[in-house]
């Protein structure tokens, strides 16, 4: 679970408790984030990160198996 923490004027997901300051960035983390599965997980054997986005995975390739980025095809 996500810690609590209290909105003040900012607008809060129902569904998760996440605060935004604009409307926007609310109805954007719902339509995107939140409830959404993070169906793609990272391929390098051991690791367990998952993402929603195939992007989020390729940048964490990149980022912590910099070693071994160019050997995984994804
Ligand atoms: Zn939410
Ligand atoms: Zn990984």
């Amino acid at each position: 679970m996500l810690p609590q923490r209290k909105c003040l004027n900012e607008f809060r997901c129902d569904k998760c408790g996440r605060c935004y300051v604009w409307k926007k960035g609310l109805q954007a983390h719902k339509k995107y984030q939140c409830g959404v599965k993070k169906q793609f997980f990272c391929p390098v054997e051991g690791c367990r990160y998952r993402a929603t986005f195939k992007s989020t995975v390729r940048r964490h390739i990149r980022g912590i198996h910099s070693a071994v980025a160019s050997s995984i095809k994804y």
